[in-house]
């Protein structure tokens, strides 16, 4: 399989071209200056000053923190504690296959902090029927990680409605937000799920339902954003990545966790060096056999595009293997035959939710 010579990104990556040198199309673009970033927090001072129009006292909480347990997340809570000031409520999601020492971390961090923590055990058998339809059927430039990851953003939007909370900050790096961020493929990726899972009603209403929190969402854009708290009755999602003052150098953010709440990283996990739950294996195991790349080597090359990670790492990160026979083990517990080609999936019409024009597609 042809691979991108500066990035990660296979020839089976919808949409990619390759130039006489390899390079792909979206390399290439980056290369030309189309990319940008949001942020535009040029110090901590600067910072400081915007969130602290966040502050309200008549209420309990001031920002959700949604925390996965891994360094990232972990290392936004302690700034946004420590040096803003911010009241935090901390949200821990466990769908079932959650690694033990992920959620250790969390409890260890927050208790440091005498931070308040919801630890939300999330219905296993829903997302277990979840992980099932999307890994045995194949859908264009779709992971069942990929939609795990919808369910854990709508998790913390919700808690934000539940308990009055206006803004979240989240530890996604640059790479994840990418991915995330392009509203047609969203819509896409979206209705095409939908018409998958629609024959199983019950399952296909609790989903829809889910997804209606995503109108209370407002995806942080620009400046302007945090500087008026509290607009349209819409709840503000930012990435922490988005104060550029911010290295996210691995290794760093790992001693510095280590150092401050004695933080463990997982054993083995998928990507290397990240903190992940267990189906990881299985998902990344169908997206490579159905796809030829995982929804990381999409993060992974805009890591590199951005100067974050080499092509070396990334390539030594990606690689696939899982210990034992995890694979099969997690397939038999959800009922997905491995050995067989997932069918791409025909679209049928059905009718899809419908959502305001002016809801965000992203997450
Ligand atoms: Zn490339």
């Amino acid at each position: 399989m042809v691979v991108c010579s500066t990035c990660v990104l296979p020839e089976s990556y919808p949409g990619i071209q390759f130039d006489e040198d390899g390079v792909c199309n979206l390399c290439r673009q980056h290369m030309a200056g189309a990319a940008s970033t949001a942020g535009s927090f040029s110090c901590e001072e600067d910072l400081l000053e915007v969130l602290a129009g966040w502050k309200d006292k008549s209420r309990k909480y001031d920002v959700l923190v949604p925390a996965s347990g891994g360094v990232d997340s972990s290392f936004a809570l302690v700034k946004l504690v420590e040096t803003y000031g911010l009241r935090p409520l901390v949200y821990h999601n466990d769908h079932g296959y959650e690694d033990p020492t992920a959620t250790e971390n969390v409890r260890k961090l927050c208790r440091k902090l005498n931070v308040d923590l919801i630890f939300w055990q999330y219905d296993t058998p829903f997302m277990k029927k979840l992980w099932k339809y999307l890994n045995g059927n194949y859908l264009e430039d779709t992971s069942a990680c990929y939609i795990c990851g919808n369910m854990l953003y709508l998790n913390a939007i919700e808690l934000a409605c539940r308990f009055d909370i206006p803004l979240v900050v989240n530890g996604y790096s640059k790479g994840q937000a990418d991915l995330i961020s392009d509203k047609e493929q969203g819509r896409r990726r979206f209705e095409n799920m939908m018409a998958l899972m629609a024959h199983d009603r019950d399952f296909f209403n609790e989903l829809t339902r889910k997804y209606e929190y995503l109108g209370r969402q407002k995806i942080f854009e620009k400046r302007g954003d945090l500087e008026h708290p509290g607009q349209k009755d819409r709840i503000l999602v930012l990435p922490f990545f988005v104060f550029q003052f911010y290295k996210t150098d691995k290794q760093f953010l790992k001693e510095e966790c280590r150092r401050r709440f004695d933080w463990q990283p997982q054993e083995t996990n998928y990507p290397r060096r990240t903190t992940n739950c267990r189906m990881i294996w299985l998902n990344t195991h169908m997206d490579l056999k159905k796809m030829g790349y995982s929804v990381y080597h999409a993060e992974y090359s805009r890591l590199i595009r951005e100067g974050e990670i080499t092509r070396e790492q990334a390539l030594e990160d990606l690689e696939f293997s899982p210990p034992g026979n995890i694979v099969q083990t997690l397939a038999d517990e959800i009922g997905v035959d491995i050995h067989r080609n997932p069918a791409p999936f025909r679209k049928v019409e059905v009718p899809a939710p419908e959502l305001g024009e002016e809801d965000d597609f992203a997450f």
